[in-house]
């Protein structure tokens, strides 16, 4: 796997693709790095880090703009992995196929104004990730803005989707699924956790998704069809009715 690195050029056909790529300097060798942090602890302007926990691959790496090459964590590393003076390089391979992975943005949900994102306890299905993720602020617990956990969870499928009038016309394949797992989640947290779905149509489609749907079910998990259309926030209670 080869990260900070951009495609610069393509060449070839089917089966026998030239590929040219350009690699951003990361002034560590990642070879040498084992991620022991010493670098990090001697450094004044907080310039290299390891990304997250869990990042691959498991090397520091150095922020250029706020590097002033004082050269401390060249002196703190036992592996002799500091380059700063790391160019970056240019890498040629050729490869069978190339797979095309364009990305995508997620939807804004503060424009439904009626689903109030500003109150700190609605969040978004990656916020609820990153909530319970190796670089949870949180210590990896679901937890509510004035550090409880919640009783009561919520979940709203289709935010921005299937939403003809206002939003996004395509349903995002992906809701209904992650929705579940997430809910899920939630009562292998705390079992007398109340959760909800609010879902227009389950589309778990796929292997094995029948089973997660009836799995989600037997967990407790209360499934409502329709849209809320208002959130009341309660601010700065937290409480929050459905209507
Ligand atoms: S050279 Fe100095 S400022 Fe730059 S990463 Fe190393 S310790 Fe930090
Ligand atoms: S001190 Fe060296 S080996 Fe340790 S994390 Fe920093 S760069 Fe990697």
């Amino acid at each position: 796997m080869l990260t900070s690195t951009e495609l610069e050029s393509v060449e070839g056909n089917v089966g026998d693709y030239n590929i040219t790529l350009s690699q951003k300097p990361r002034y560590v060798d990642m070879e040498l790095c084992t991620s022991c942090g010493r670098c990090a602890a001697k450094c004044s302007k907080d310039a290299i880090n390891l990304p997250f926990a869990q990042a691959i691959p498991q090397a520091y790496i150095i922020d250029k703009e706020k590097c002033i090459d004082c050269k401390a964590c060249i002196k703190a590393c036992p592996a002799d992995a500091i380059k700063l003076e790391d160019e970056g390089q240019k890498i040629d391979i050729n490869v069978g196929s190339v797979v095309i992975a364009t990305g995508f943005k997620t939807f804004d949900p503060a424009r439904i104004e009626e689903y109030n994102y500003w109150h700190p306890d609605v969040i978004t299905a990656v916020e609820f990730e990153e909530m319970l993720s190796a670089k949870s602020k949180t210590g990896m617990r679901l937890m509510k803005s004035n550090g409880e956990m919640p009783d009561k969870v919520a979940f709203i499928m289709c935010v921005g989707s299937r939403d003809f009038n206002r939003y996004n016309k395509h349903c995002s394949r992906v809701c209904c699924l992650y929705g579940q797992k997430q809910a899920q989640l939630v009562k292998k947290m705390n079992k007398d956790t109340d959760v909800t779905i609010f879902y227009i149509d389950m589309r778990s489609a796929g292997r094995r998704m029948e089973e997660l749907h009836e799995h989600t079910q037997e967990k407790g998990i209360h499934f409502i069809r329709g849209r809320p259309i208002e959130q009341d926030a309660e601010y700065p209670t937290g409480r929050r009715r459905i209507y």
